[in-house]
């Protein structure tokens, strides 16, 4: 799988959301970090990633997921 990275992806390891208070590692998805506990996603501005709460937008996931193999 290919994520396009704007920054190393030991970075994306060390990030984590500002607004949630246990800093859950936070997700790529479409040129935004999303926050997988609170859904706010964080835009990356010339490879660097913007972690602020005001600059975040509330990510919500596409209503039909194109996953071929999704387990419930
Ligand atoms: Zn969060």
């Amino acid at each position: 799988m290919k994520m396009n990275l704007p920054f190393p992806v030991e970075l994306l390891e060390k990030l984590a959301c500002p607004a949630c208070a246990h800093r859950p590692p936070l997700r790529w998805q479409e040129c935004l970090l999303v926050c997988a506990a609170c859904h706010r996603a964080y835009p990356v501005r010339d490879g660097i990633p913007v972690l602020l709460v005001e600059e975040s937008t509330k990510w919500e996931p596409p209503p039909t997921e194109p996953s071929p193999e999704e387990h419930s």
